[in-house]
């Protein structure tokens, strides 16, 4: 932690300035200040050893809402951003939401008497609490919900839909892609859509996603027992906070040991964002990932973005055209020229290839003249769960 020393008079914080940082008083007293427009000042208050100041700064990107001057020498330990995000997602995700919801009620308190004090007009303050209300039952919902998911594992609530990859050509099933669903105790059924970003923010999805890879192993494990197909494999979808996980690879391995899959039946899905981190943690795990011969995907591609510089530079296996790009490319020349592109992306590179979102016949036609092998989508069938699959399989 790194200490500063102000001399008395120093400007500590400035009013209106980005804050990346609080501090914690060691010794001396400091004054805190109202900047008004015309110059001068009013003092809202004074602080001293064993208090906090600038703290706002380490929960949102808000300017400093007020000025802190030196009053005597200041002995100050920084408390950076980072370091604090870091220490409430390690603590515990609800204690990180609840901290969020608490001080931005504080700064609501501040800014509102901010105002009454000034001259702000009365729309801009009614607006202000509209936009600091919506906000706050974001949050509150966000922490409700989580408290409720971080159960959902263990109380079985969470379940696992399949749907199938079809080799165009002959309609033989490659494979299933496995989809989270929640079936919440009060709402029922739950889109991912609507609780997988706030498991992505809350890092509540990576016991999820272990649980789900788990899952996906043993479903595969009986299928490949049904069917003899050794060769059918399963695409399980990743977050980017799953890669923060340390045990990660070993998890992965341990599971695929222990339900006896072949990783090369095991496809990761990930998107484009989390190569655009650009991060070195990430690129060496999908490497040793494919050392040990699973396969990536990259779901959604064509949505992000990136110029595809980055593709090579990461041990791509396929590639899944988005949905939307499917959707239009029968109506929209340019999309059909970008489909196109991918496609012979993808043969340059060698690269796998699945279209998502195939609807119907025009689609699926469209797609064979294009020599696009593997599809997927609503015109074969929809996710489902594993015993449908089961008899989908059996023909
Ligand atoms: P995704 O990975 O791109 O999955 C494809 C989504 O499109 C699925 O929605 C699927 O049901 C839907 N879909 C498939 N075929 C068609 C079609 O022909 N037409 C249309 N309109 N939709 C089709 P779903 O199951 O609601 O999942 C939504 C998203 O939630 C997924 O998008 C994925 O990003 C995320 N998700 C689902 N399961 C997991 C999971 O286990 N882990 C993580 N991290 N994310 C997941
Ligand atoms: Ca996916
Ligand atoms: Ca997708
Ligand atoms: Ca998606």
């Amino acid at each position: 932690q790194v200490e500063k020393l102000y001399r008395a008079g120093e400007i500590i914080m400035r009013q209106g300035e980005p804050g990346e940082c609080a501090y914690f008083m060691q010794s001396g007293r400091v004054e805190i200040v109202l900047e008004r427009p015309d110059g001068s000042e009013i003092e809202v208050g004074r602080r001293g050893p064993g208090t906090l100041i600038g703290e706002m700064a380490i929960v949102d990107d808000g300017p400093r809402s007020a000025t802190v001057r030196a009053l005597e020498d200041c002995r100050l330990l920084e408390i950076s951003k980072a370091d604090f995000s870091r220490a409430v997602s390690n603590a515990n995700p609800i204690v990180g939401l609840v901290t969020k919801l608490i001080l931005m009620r504080y700064r609501d308190i501040l800014q509102r008497s901010e105002n009454v004090r000034e001259f702000a007009g009365v729309t801009t303050m009614l607006e202000q609490q509209e936009r600091y209300h919506a906000e706050e039952s974001r949050v509150l919902d966000a922490v409700r919900m989580a408290n409720e998911f971080k159960v959902a594992v263990v109380r079985k609530e969470l379940f696992l839909e399949y749907q199938p990859f079809i080799e165009i050509d002959t309609g033989r099933i490659v494979g299933f892609e496995a989809l989270m669903r929640w079936n919440h105790p009060k709402t029922g059924r739950m889109r991912p859509d609507l609780f997988i970003p706030m498991a992505e923010d809350t890092g509540l999805i990576i016991e999820a996603t272990r649980w789900a890879f788990r899952e996906a192993c043993k479903t595969l494990k009986r299928m490949i027992t049904q069917t003899g197909d050794s060769a059918l494999f399963i695409s399980v979808n990743f977050s980017a906070q799953d890669f923060d996980d340390p045990a990660f690879l070993d998890e992965l391995l341990f599971t695929l040991h222990e339900t006896g899959i072949h990783p090369t039946q095991i496809h990761l899905e990930i998107t484009e964002r989390l190569l655009l981190r650009q991060s070195e943690g990430v690129k060496k795990i999908l490497q040793q990932c494919r050392e040990h011969e699973m396969q990536i995907a990259i779901d959604d591609f064509g949505t992000g973005y990136s110029s595809l510089s980055y593709l090579h530079q990461y041990p791509v296996s396929t590639l899944k055209i988005d949905q939307s790009f499917v959707r239009n490319m029968t109506t929209d020349k340019g999309v059909l020229g970008l489909v196109k592109s991918i496609l012979s992306l993808s043969e340059n590179m060698g690269l796998a290839i699945i279209a998502e979102g195939v609807e119907t016949q025009q689609h699926v036609e469209m797609l064979q003249t294009l020599k696009c092998r593997v599809a997927q989508g609503y015109f074969f069938a929809r996710p489902m769960p594993e015993h449908e699959a089961a008899s989908l399989l059996a023909g």
